[in-house]
């Protein structure tokens, strides 16, 4: 097929499969004839291999990326009473695992140029929250999203002020990094996911906790095997079964040999739809400190109207979009009444409330050409020209 009519994927799982198939078949049937399906030697190699990536002392697999986020705040003992921030416009996984705990999620606004959290929101609330007294600060979940790293050293500065554990979901944004070093070492803990479609995928569920710190890091590691001791039937602590399979990681090894390129490839994918969309739509806003992961590529319309403008031009040419995300996280059934117990005086959610209205993201992947952006950038453009 030409360039012309090859279809654009949203996220391409299948010419990556291809270039390492031989490698995917060999790891694969290693792993069968071992029989080592749990804890096998694979999973140790991938860690050691995660951590050597990131530059940090400990990665601990994990059976995904939401419960990385879970053994993380399992192993800070949060629970009812805690209140736990974090961003309205993220993922579900990051607002459920505090609720999953008995803790209580507390909705911070984002900022309307990188779509993380809002420093000043943030500290707004830590302080309402003091003031109304009824919980207590205890963590606080800095999300990257789409790959774009949050601002890690002021808000360490905010939670070093209020005592506040630092969790990094990082779950879309494997492989960036933030004052050249990579997520991993940002936060108390970092969480990573491998579901497919991330920066990093596996070919089912995956995750890992990545920390600098060993006491952390052997917490992690009994959780995800029901709070085992040192020896087995020896249980310390309530945990959970959220290991990683060997198989994953098998699958995962055989990708981190592609992975450095692939975040360039991505890099450069991103670079050309900038260089077309600039001043046309709104994009989200990079710093010269930080390197997205691009795990999406998100641009802002003016509103609704104009988003379902663009999407019908898509669509007229069977190009895929997504939008992340169509709801905030307060106005979502299950939470809305969390959000209303967290804070009494709550302020708006404005700025995740208009996001959603406004984003929608385009075809990301290491596998796109630059001919396939500029139809996708062309259709756009026609559309809110
Ligand atoms: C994908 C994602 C998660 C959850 O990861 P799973 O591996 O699907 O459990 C958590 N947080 C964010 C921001 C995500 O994008």
């Amino acid at each position: 097929m030409t360039e012309q009519t090859r279809p654009i994927a949203l996220f391409d799982m299948q010419a990556q499969q291809a270039l390492i198939r031989p490698e995917l078949d060999r790891r694969i049937a290693s792993v069968l004839s071992s029989g080592r399906f749990i804890n096998g030697p694979e999973v140790v190699e991938l860690e050691k291999r995660l951590a050597d990536f990131a530059g940090c002392a400990h990665a601990v697999g994990v059976s995904s990326g939401t419960d990385a986020l879970q053994i993380a705040m399992m192993a800070e003992g949060i629970g009812r009473g805690d209140a736990v921030f974090l961003p309205a416009f993220t993922y579900t996984a990051t607002a459920e695992v505090p609720l999953v705990l008995g803790a209580t999620p507390v909705f911070v606004d984002v900022d309307p140029e990188t779509f993380n959290i809002d420093l000043a929101d943030l500290e707004r609330r830590i302080e309402l929250v003091v003031k109304e007294g009824k919980l207590k600060p205890r963590a606080l979940v800095g999300v990257d999203l789409f790959g774009l790293p949050a601002d890690w050293p002021a808000l360490r500065a905010i939670a070093q002020k209020h005592g506040l554990f630092t969790l990094d979901d990082a779950a879309q944004a494997f492989g960036a990094a933030l004052h050249g070093q990579r997520l991993g070492r940002h936060a108390d803990a970092t969480a990573l996911s491998f579901y497919p479609t991330k920066t990093l995928g596996c070919y089912g569920d995956g995750g890992a906790l990545l920390t600098d710190s060993a006491e952390r890091a052997e917490l992690y590691r009994s959780l995800r095997t029901h709070g085992e001791g040192g020896g087995r039937y020896e249980v310390l602590r309530t945990g959970m079964n959220g290991r990683l399979d060997t198989l994953q990681a098998a699958i995962l090894l055989c990708k981190m040999d592609l992975f450095e390129q692939e975040l360039k490839d991505r890099a450069k994918v991103a670079s050309w739809y900038g260089a077309r969309l600039t001043g046309k739509v709104g994009l989200q806003r990079l710093s010269n400190e930080a390197e997205s992961a691009w795990g999406l590529y998100t641009i802002r319309l003016s509103g609704p109207e104009q988003r379902a403008k663009v999407q019908e031009a898509l669509k007229a040419q069977g190009i895929p979009f997504g939008v992340y995300y169509p709801k905030p996280l307060h106005h979502q059934p299950a939470y809305q009444g969390a959000h209303a117990a967290g804070l009494a005086a709550a302020p708006a959610l404005a700025v995740a409330e208009s996001l959603c209205h406004q984003v929608m993201s385009l075809p990301m992947h290491p596998y796109l050409t630059e001919g396939e952006v500029e139809r996708v950038c062309n259709a756009v453009v026609a559309a809110v020209s």
